[in-house]
C-alpha cells in the first residue's frame, strides 16, 4: 500500500497507529520477489555534481539500509560528503527502539533547521524505523515543517522517485507504507571496507511486548536461498573477509517458505562452503535456535565461535510478561548445548532491567543466570515504554532509582566477566582480521578476533584488510593488546 502525502492537511487517513491485534492478524499473503529493479531513466543523472550525507542511527539493519541508499544515490550520480554544508541531500536514517534514540534525531533536526534556512535547495529527509510511527510523523509534520521528505523502511527502493518529488514539490513529501513491501532484489549497495552485511530476512513475528520492531519492520519475509547465496558468493569474489548475515530473528529464516523446506541451519551449512574467512549472524532468538543449527555451527570453518543470544531477563515470569516465549530453564539448556558443541564459544547477550513488575528476586535471577551462562559481554538497558507496544499499557512500576541500582549491579558483573574472559587470553595467539588504524592512535592497528574481541597492536598499514596472528600481551575490560607473531595469513581484496 503506497500512500504518498504532499500536504499536512490530509495525512491522518494514511497512517494506522501500531495495533497488536491488527498486526497479529497479518496472514500468509504471498510476498513477491522482484528482480527487475532499475533506477528510472530520468533520475540516472539527477545527482550529477551534487553531494549527499546520510546519518545512521541504531542497529546493523539500519547500517545496511544506509548502504542501499548510498548505492541508489551514487547510481544517480551523487557523491558522498561528510560536510553538511556541502550536502545537497541529508538523510537521517532513524532508530525507534528506545526513546533516547528518538531524542537524538529530534536534536539533530533542531541543528539542521538553521542550515535549511540558509540553503533552501537542501533536501532534508527522515527515514528508517521512526518514520513508521504515526506519532513521529505527526510531530515532524507539525513541529519540523522544514523537513522535505519522510519515507519508511518498506519503500527504500523508491528513494530516486521520492527525491525527485521532494525537489519539485513545495510541500513535505511523505510516503510511508503501513503494510510491509515485497522483497526487491538487485538493489545497488555501496559497501566499504573488508566486512559486509547481508540481509537474509526482513521483519519480525515474535511480538515481544516491549518491542516496536514487528510494527516498524513488518512481518517476517525471508529472501530466497539462491539470492542470499549468490550475494555471499559475489562478496567472496570481491574479496570481503567477513560477512554478517542480518535479520531481526535470523533463526526464523525460512519458516515463511511454503514451497520448500529450508531453514537457517541449511543456509549456514551452504554458506559454510563458500570461501569467505568469517561468517557471523545477528540477531538470534533463543526460542527458534534449534539443535540442527548447533550441529552446523559445530562444523566450524568460517562459522565463528561467537553467538549473540539476547536473553533479556533471567526470570521466567518476567520473560512471560515480555512474551519472549522461552523460560529460564530453556535458555540455560540451550546455552549448555551450545557450549557442549563449542566449548570455546563466546556468548554475548542483551538484558533489560526494570521491566514492569520486576521484583528484586526476579532481578537476582537475571544476575544468577548471567553467572551461570558465563557471558563475555552484554548490552544492558533500563526499560522504557515504547508507545504502541503492549508493555506500554503495563504499569511501569519499578522506580527509576531502583532501575538505576539494578543496572549498576548488572554492569559491575558484566565488566568483571569481560575482564576475566579477556585475562584468559593472555599469552595466547589469536587470529585477527586487521580492520584499520586505532581510533585514538594512527600508529596502532585495530582488529578483531573470531570471537569479535577488539585488539590493538603495532604493525604496518599494509596489513589492513588481512588476517594476522597476534599474541595477546595485555588484557583490559574492553580491549586486548598484543604483538604480531606471524606474517599475514591471507591477502585481502
Ligand atoms: S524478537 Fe527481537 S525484533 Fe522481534 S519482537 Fe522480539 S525483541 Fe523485537
Amino acid at each position: 500500500m503506497a500512500n504518498q502525502v504532499k500536504s499536512d492537511k490530509d495525512y491522518s487517513q494514511y497512517f494506522q497507529p501500531p495495533s497488536l491485534t491488527d498486526a497479529k492478524k497479518r496472514g500468509k499473503e504471498e510476498i513477491a520477489v522482484h528482480y527487475d529493479f532499475t533506477i528510472p531513466e530520468d533520475m540516472q543523472e539527477f545527482g550529477k555534481d551534487k553531494y549527499y550525507l546520510i546519518r545512521t542511527y541504531g542497529c546493523q539493519m539500519n547500517e545496511h539500509d544506509t548502504e542501499v541508499m548510498k548505492g541508489l544515490l551514487e547510481h544517480m550520480g551523487y557523491q558522498t560528503t561528510e560536510d553538511k554544508n556541502q550536502a545537497d541531500v541529508i538523510l537521517l536514517n532513524t532508530c525507534a527502539i528506545r526513546e533516547n534514540a528518538e531524542d537524538k534525531v529530534f536534536g539533530e533536526l533542531g541543528h539542521l533547521k538553521a542550515l535549511k534556512a540558509q540553503k533552501p535547495g537542501l533536501v532534508l529527509g527522515v527515514c528508517g524505523c521512526m518514520s513508521q510511527e504515526e506519532a513521529v510523523v505527526n510531530r515532524i509534520m507539525q513541529k519540523h515543517a522544514f523537513v522535505d521528505l519522510i519515507f519508511g523502511t518498506h519503500n527504500i527502493h523508491r528513494l530516486p522517485t521520492l527525491l525527485k518529488d521532494a525537489y519539485y514539490n513545495k510541500e513535505m513529501v511523505v510516503e510511508v507504507w503501513s503494510k510491509e513491501g515485497d522483497i526487491v532484489e538487485n538493489l545497488p549497495k555501496k559497501r566499504e571496507g573488508i566486512r559486509a552485511w547481508v540481509n537474509i530476512m526482513f521483519g519480525c513475528d515474535k511480538f515481544c511486548t516491549y518491542c516496536i520492531v514487528p510494527y516498524t519492520r513488518g512481518k517476517e519475509r525471508s529472501r530466497r536461498p539462491q539470492d542470499v547465496l549468490a550475494e555471499v558468493r559475489d562478496l567472496a569474489r570481491q574479496g570481503f573477509q567477513e560477512i554478517t548475515l542480518l535479520g531481526q530473528n535470523v533463526n526464523a529464516y525460512g519458516k515463511d517458505f511454503e514451497d520448500i523446506t529450508y531453514s537457517f541451519a541449511d543456509l549456514m551449512d551452504d554458506i559454510r562452503k563458500i570461501d569467505v574467512p568469517r561468517i557471523r549472524f545477528t540477531t538470534s532468538h533463543p526460542r527458534d535456535f534449534d539443535d540442527r543449527l548447533i550441529e552446523v555451527l559445530g562444523k566450524r570453518g568460517n562459522l565463528v565461535e561467537h553467538i549473540h543470544l539476547p536473553v533479556q531477563s533471567g526470570n521466567t515470569e518476567v520473560l512471560k510478561r515480555m512474551s519472549r516465549k522461552y523460560s529460564r530453564d530453556h535458555y540455560l539448556e540451550l546455552a549448555r548445548k551450545i557450549k557442549e558443541m563449542l566449548p570455546d564459544v563466546v556468548l554475548t547477550t542483551d538484558i533489560i532491567v526494570g521491566f514492569p513488575g520486576e521484583t528484586d528476586e526476579q532481578f537476582d535471577e537475571t544476575m544468577s543466570l548471567y553467572e551461570k551462562v558465563g557471558f563475555d559481554f552484554a548490552f544492558t538497558f533500563i526499560y522504557s515504554p515504547r508507545e504502541g507496544t503492549p508493555a506500554a499499557d503495563m504499569e511501569d512500576n519499578v522506580p527509576m532509582e531502583v532501575k538505576k541500582q539494578r543496572l549498576y549491579r548488572l554492569n559491575e558483573l558484566v565488566n568483571a566477566h569481560s575482564k576475566a574472559s579477556n585475562d584468559k587470553l593472555l599469552g595466547q595467539t589469536v587470529e585477527v582480521l586487521v580492520e584499520g588504524e586505532s581510533k585514538n592512535n594512527a600508529d596502532v592497528l585495530a582488529g578483531r578476533t573470531r570471537t569479535n574481541k577488539l585488539i590493538h597492536f603495532t604493525g604496518s598499514k599494509e596489513l589492513i584488510g588481512r588476517m594476522v596472528e597476534v599474541e595477546v600481551t595485555h588484557a583490559q575490560t574492553w580491549i586486548l593488546k598484543g604483538e604480531i607473531v606471524q606474517k599475514p595469513m591471507k591477502l585481502s581484496m
